[in-house]
């Protein structure tokens, strides 16, 4: 029986049409790859997102290798940026789930008649509790590193914060802050730096600024008359917002980006307003643990004052 061969001639022949169809698929590819813009860093990209393995662990995997060579290579610097950024994602994810406590104080004077004076011993009763119990007092300047960049929270973060500006946070705040090493936010009414109004005086510029160069305590915006922000015409609303920012910048010598709203009231024109003006999260007076689902410019707080008791404060903050 005669064996079956291609002739010489149908082999050329086959092999041609499988050059072509090769050719065109390999074309089509190119132009699918060139339309969507898939680059190395793409491709770098999908396949982290498949690996299941973190950063560490890929330079575990690369250890023995020689590093800087494997490095050298453009795409294998991409992956690690990419793992960079992922592990970033996954940090400031689940920094995000960490709910933080910001206690609201305001004057800190013996004044029983006044709910906003909370008697400074009480006062120190309740920062040496955070400190017995292993709170770690933070400001929103962490707050804004562990939810925005992914940086790590401390053991049971808390954020201290005093409204108005009273001029005996200085004189029965800041030396209980102090002893016990604790940070604290002091939000400023701009308007009303060493002025005496309903017979409450309010820090002066020196004050703030050794507060603010101690350490201590971060002085941010509480705007600069303290009205209802939504009852105030644009360009109203534009001086409280703005001009208590700058002018606390100017005459601390550092940034400002973070608002809490007078009388606890604000709506979306006033966190627009916030926003344009490079505000970065707002405190209401909304009760409840600050949580990011509140959005950046709407968060909670809890209402110490003068009406909670130490044994109040140790039950609610065991
Ligand atoms: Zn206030």
């Amino acid at each position: 029986m005669k064996s079956f061969a291609f002739p010489g001639g149908k082999k050329q022949t086959v092999l041609l049409i499988c050059s072509v169809l090769l050719g065109i698929v390999i074309a089509s590819f190119s132009m699918w790859a060139l339309a969507r813009g898939v680059s190395d860093k793409n491709i770098a990209f999908a396949s982290a997102q498949n690996y299941p393995h973190s950063r560490s662990q890929l330079m575990e995997g690369v250890h023995n290798k020689d590093a800087a060579n494997y490095f050298s290579d453009p795409v294998h610097t991409d992956q690690m940026m990419i793992y960079d950024h992922l592990d970033q994602a996954k940090k400031i994810k689940s920094n995000q789930q960490i709910q933080i406590p910001i206690l609201v104080y305001h004057s800190i004077a013996d004044n029983p008649s006044n709910p906003y004076c909370t008697n400074p011993s009480v006062f120190d009763a309740e920062m040496r509790h955070l400190k017995d119990t292993g709170y770690t007092t933070i400001t929103f300047g962490d707050l804004e590193s562990a939810w925005l960049q992914g940086s790590k929270l401390p053991q049971r973060p808390i954020i201290v914060s005093l409204d108005d500006g009273y001029a005996d946070n200085y004189t029965n705040a800041f030396p209980v802050l102090q002893k016990y090493n604790q940070k604290a936010t002091i939000f400023m009414v701009t308007g009303f730096a060493a002025q005496t109004i309903n017979q409450m005086n309010h820090l002066d510029w020196d004050q703030l600024r050794e507060m603010q160069n101690s350490g201590v305590i971060d002085i941010q915006s509480h705007s600069v008359h303290h009205l209802d922000m939504t009852q105030l015409s644009d360009e109203q609303l534009k001086h409280e917002v703005v001009d208590s920012k700058a002018e606390l910048e100017k005459k601390l010598g550092k940034p400002v980006t973070i608002f809490c709203y007078p009388f606890g009231a604000y709506n979306d024109k006033v966190k627009k307003m916030l926003k344009d003006s490079g505000y970065l999260f707002a405190a209401t007076t909304n009760e409840g643990a600050a949580a990011i689902g509140q959005g950046d410019l709407a968060l909670d707080r809890y209402h110490v004052n003068g009406v909670v008791t130490p044994a109040m404060f140790a039950a609610r903050f065991p």
